[in-house]
């Protein structure tokens, strides 16, 4: 395994540079008005899903006309919302209970049409499940290669993305006529809704069927706040033993400093947690205020969902685990004991 603090040391060109550098300001200024972006947002019941607006960010980056994407039924508020984004110029509407649950057997097609028609050099849409889901597809269609989960953009065909779970990062060249980009939420934050003036206008609707039907969805439901914007997580690991002591022992606290649950995949394959609460390389990638991790080890694949947390704190009755090593705040002893004892601190403070 390679220490994260080898990252640096790491970072590698993936395609080659030649030239990358030869921009003069004249030639930016003339590439930046050649290009254009589609952010593509996500609503869910016609609700913008706010988190989506990082697209417009990670746009507005790049230079150059920032248009958004939006499809679905009941979504001209949520068209309205993102139109106050600043910088925007035009949000394309596609007002079709089809793509309610963004299917990407249908959604990709109505994509490629309005790509086309709005000749976009540059598609961009969050690393979500919609994302994952969507965007290959598209960039199929549209014979390019996707780059995915980028964490910054260096010019106009160069990004940056963690690799091997994010013990390595990689910068990578895209020659391909439009480029194709997911965009991992927590490096590039939601574009904030403020005094924009975007135009609202219809796009195109190639109607096409999807082969697959959205039949029902199970989702966890809680008051708690969501994992992937919360600003304080407490995750729990193995060392939580069983369903029941994660209950008693994990949520109390969580009430207690007002934040979200998360879980590492031990904890998740054991049934301590439900599925959706996991953190790291095949969960969740979060990084809230304060993050705290009881009973968890540190092993990679978990960091690689929560090391870029701004505070780290974690309880362990193993010193030398390797949570220890990237948390701000450590405590050596057994959770049973000390996260009770913490949450009634917290809750009489
Ligand atoms: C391809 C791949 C993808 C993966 N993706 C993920 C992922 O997304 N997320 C993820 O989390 N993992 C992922 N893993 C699994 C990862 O490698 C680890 O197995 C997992 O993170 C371990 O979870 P844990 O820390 O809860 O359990 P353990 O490693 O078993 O650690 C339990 C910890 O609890 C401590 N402990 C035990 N009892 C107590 C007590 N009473 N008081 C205090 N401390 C106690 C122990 O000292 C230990 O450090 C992935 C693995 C692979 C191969």
């Amino acid at each position: 395994m390679l220490p994260l603090t080898t990252k640096a040391a790491l970072a590698r060109r993936v395609v080659g540079s030649a030239g990358r550098y030869s921009g003069l300001l004249s030639r930016a200024y003339a590439r930046s008005r050649l290009q254009s972006t589609l952010a593509i947002l996500e609503q869910k019941d016609g609700q913008l899903n706010h988190g989506s607006l990082s697209a417009f960010t990670a746009a507005q980056k790049l230079g150059g006309p920032v248009h958004g994407f939006i499809a679905g039924s009941n979504i001209s508020s949520a068209a309205q919302e993102a139109a106050k984004v600043n910088g925007v110029e035009k949000i394309i509407t596609v007002d079709n209970a089809a793509y309610d649950k963004g299917l990407p057997e249908n959604y990709a097609p109505l994509l490629v049409e309005n790509i086309k028609k709005g000749g976009y050099t540059h598609v961009i849409v969050g690393h979500t499940a919609f994302g994952k889901n969507l965007m290959p597809r598209v960039a199929a269609l549209l014979d390019s290669q996707q780059i995915s989960d980028i964490t910054a953009i260096e010019d106009e065909k160069t990004f940056v993305r963690p690799i091997y779970a994010g013990n390595a990062i990689a910068t990578v060249e895209s020659s391909d006529a439009i480029k194709f980009v997911t965009i991992r939420g927590t490096a590039f934050p939601a574009a904030a809704v403020e005094s924009g003036s975007a135009a609202i206008e219809e796009g195109v609707d190639p109607k096409v069927e999807s082969p697959t039907e959205w039949v029902s969805e199970d989702l966890a439901k809680s008051d708690r706040p969501d994992l992937a914007t919360a600003s304080k997580v407490v995750s729990g690991g193995r060392g939580l033993k069983s369903k029941e002591e994660f209950d008693k022992v994990m949520l109390p606290l969580a009430d207690a400093l007002g934040a979200a649950v998360g879980a590492s995949r031990a904890a998740v394959d054991s049934g301590y947690a439900d599925n959706s609460l996991q953190v790291g390389q095949t969960g969740k990638v979060v990084a809230p205020q304060l993050y705290m991790a009881v009973g968890i080890s540190g092993a990679i694949q978990h960091l690689a969902g929560m090391k870029d947390s701004k505070v780290i704190a974690a309880i362990n009755k193993d010193a030398d685990a390797p949570i220890f090593q990237v948390a701000d705040v450590g405590l050596v002893g057994d959770l049973f004991e000390k996260v009770p004892e913490l949450t009634e601190k917290v809750k009489s403070s």
